[in-house]
């Protein structure tokens, strides 16, 4: 797994794609809360489904992984 893709990720998550159904920092739904995290804060919960997140943070960044969803948030 040598590869090297430069994800830029152009895409800011200014939550206008309506993909977010859950708060990346709590997990409750997002009518409940639309987000009680920081921006700089890596997500804890998977935003669809609002499982609990794998999240490996590095020197480079973080990685959040859901079970059921894979890799779902990166920085
Ligand atoms: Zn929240
Ligand atoms: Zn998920």
């Amino acid at each position: 797994m040598s590869d090297v893709s430069n994800s830029a990720g152009s895409t800011d998550s200014t939550g206008s794609t309506g993909s977010a159904l859950h708060c990346t920092s709590c997990g409750r739904p997002s009518s409940e809360c639309a987000g009680c995290g920081r921006e700089l804060d890596p997500p804890r919960f998977c935003a669809t489904c609002g499982t609990r997140l794998a999240v490996r943070v590095s020197p480079a960044g973080y990685i959040g992984r859901c079970k059921h969803h894979g890799e779902v948030a990166r920085s």
